[in-house]
């Protein structure tokens, strides 16, 4: 696979970006349907469901130096006005190099 590290990052945060969207949508949804019996069921799991893609999106690393992406990097990649990175903060690794053989 010739995945680059910022490919696969970009991945990640689009990712955890539509599950954090969808959970909205959930919530909202169920506060319009708060009296159905299912709901403190479903809001349990939407609940579940934002937190699990908030850690995993905490766990973003780079595969170098195993720098976390902070909540800054993630904004930067998330939204299309601010300039995305081009190399880790930390150890300077291009986020063009390849994702497989960085590490090395
Ligand atoms: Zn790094």
């Amino acid at each position: 696979m010739g995945e680059s590290i910022g490919q696969y990052v970009r991945r990640r945060v689009r990712l955890t970006a539509a599950i954090l969207a969808a959970g909205v949508v959930g919530m909202m949804y169920l506060v319009s349907h708060r009296t159905e019996p299912w709901a403190s069921t479903a809001a349990v799991l939407v609940f579940g469901t934002m937190a699990i893609g908030l850690l995993w999106s905490g766990s973003v690393k780079c595969p170098r130096c195993g720098r976390r992406f902070s909540r800054n990097d993630f904004a930067r990649f998330a939204w299309p006005f601010l300039t995305e990175p081009d190399s880790c903060p930390e150890c300077g690794v291009s986020l063009d190099a390849p994702r497989q053989s960085a590490h090395q």
